[in-house]
């Protein structure tokens, strides 16, 4: 199996950068088909407008309905079609990234994807996450190429609530894990390849970038402020981890990520929250060194991610909840298999309740 990285042609982050957004996308296209919330055309629409002012370049903005699912890709494909545009962009967060993808993919436009939030690592994916009408898991729609264009303008980003940049640094601290047993175990990555070199250090990248700069940033971010390190994490969240996880690979922490989504307490959790604490699961289950578990265990508490079950919401432990949790986790069709040793439920199950001891314990001393 050859070795292949995937990346978007472009990738562009900068404080105000929306208002630069027509010299990044008119090489794309100049009738351009914006997807996004009412609000977020609110918060977007002065910046682009300006950017579109004097120019040969015009917009029409489309609602989502919220869910990306068949029938809103549907509907927004026969939009997209009537409007005569050329490049479609979708603003705001994962499910309008990906039915952006989705429908540009099915009519074979350029795609731009602008992200509001840094809360997963998702945007330079060439991957769209396909759900129902009523919002359950249906299939992963993988696509023949990346975005053309991620644009981030990290003043918007770093202006959205700090628990949604604390999630996506926990979604970013599985990345380099993730990758690294993957590569000890030869297994492939998510664009049907093995792991480069380059994806390897992006990954590692990622983590000491989180190790860095992610306390400041969480601090910053609380403070409604845009420094160096939101900057940094926001990169990190965004690209360093997109690349990461795409071209290094899924492992443990988000198998087991898969498998607490059972569990109707983690509801109200984010996605990468659930990740750091899977994350935590995969090192136990690694047996990985104690440096390397408290390196994690310190950053998830300066920043504020779910290191116990309690943390995730679980205040009632039941065994044969947690059982279900591992059983999941190792289901044929997960990333668990991807560790370079074989595991099974009953490991599973001892990991989850071995990685909430070392936390409760943790947050004793
Ligand atoms: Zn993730």
């Amino acid at each position: 199996m050859a070795k292949i990285i995937a990346s978007p042609s472009r990738y562009i982050q900068g404080k105000g950068e929306l208002k630069n957004i027509r010299t990044h996308v008119e090489k794309l296209g100049t009738k351009w088909f914006i997807l996004t919330s009412p609000s977020g055309k609110k918060r977007v629409e002065p910046a682009i407008g300006q950017s579109l002012s004097g120019s040969e370049c015009t917009a029409v903005y489309e609602d989502f309905n919220g869910e990306c699912c068949d029938s809103e890709i549907g509907r927004i494909t026969e939009v997209y079609q009537r409007s005569g545009c050329d490049v479609v962009i979708g603003i705001g967060g994962g499910k309008i990234h990906d039915t952006a993808k989705a429908v540009a993919h099915g009519v074979g436009a350029p795609v731009v994807i602008v992200p509001t939030i840094a809360s997963t690592d998702a945007p330079c994916s060439a991957l769209s996450v396909i759900y129902t009408d009523d919002g359950v898991f249906d299939r992963y729609l993988f696509l023949p190429a990346s975005p053309n264009i991620v644009l981030v303008d990290t003043d918007i980003v770093a202006a959205a609530p700090a628990r949604l940049l604390i999630s996506g640094m926990g979604d970013a601290l599985a990345t380099y894990f993730e990758a690294r047993a993957c590569r000890d175990s030869d297994a492939g990555n998510c664009v049907g390849g093995k792991t480069t070199l380059a994806a390897m250090q992006l990954a590692r990248l990622c983590y000491d970038t989180l190790l860095a700069d992610g306390f400041q940033a969480a601090l910053a971010v609380e403070n409604h402020v845009c420094t160096k390190a939101v900057e940094k994490v926001i990169e990190a969240n965004t690209y360093l981890s997109g690349i990461g996880f795409e071209s290094g690979g899924l492992a443990g922490a988000h198998a087991i990520h898969n498998g607490l989504t059972a569990i109707e307490q983690t509801h109200k959790l984010y996605h990468g929250e659930k990740v750091a604490f899977g994350t935590l699961v995969q090192l136990v289950l690694e047996d990985a060194a104690i440096e390397e578990l408290e390196e994690v265990l310190d950053f998830c508490m300066s920043v504020g991610l779910p290191t116990t079950l309690a943390d995730l919401g679980i205040e009632q432990v039941e065994p044969e909840k947690i059982m279900e949790v591992a059983r999941l986790a190792c289901a044929d069709t997960d990333t668990l298999h991807n560790m370079p040793f074989e595991v099974n439920a009953d490991m599973v199950y001892a990991a989850i309740m071995g990685a909430d001891a070392l936390g409760k314990a943790y947050k004793d001393e």
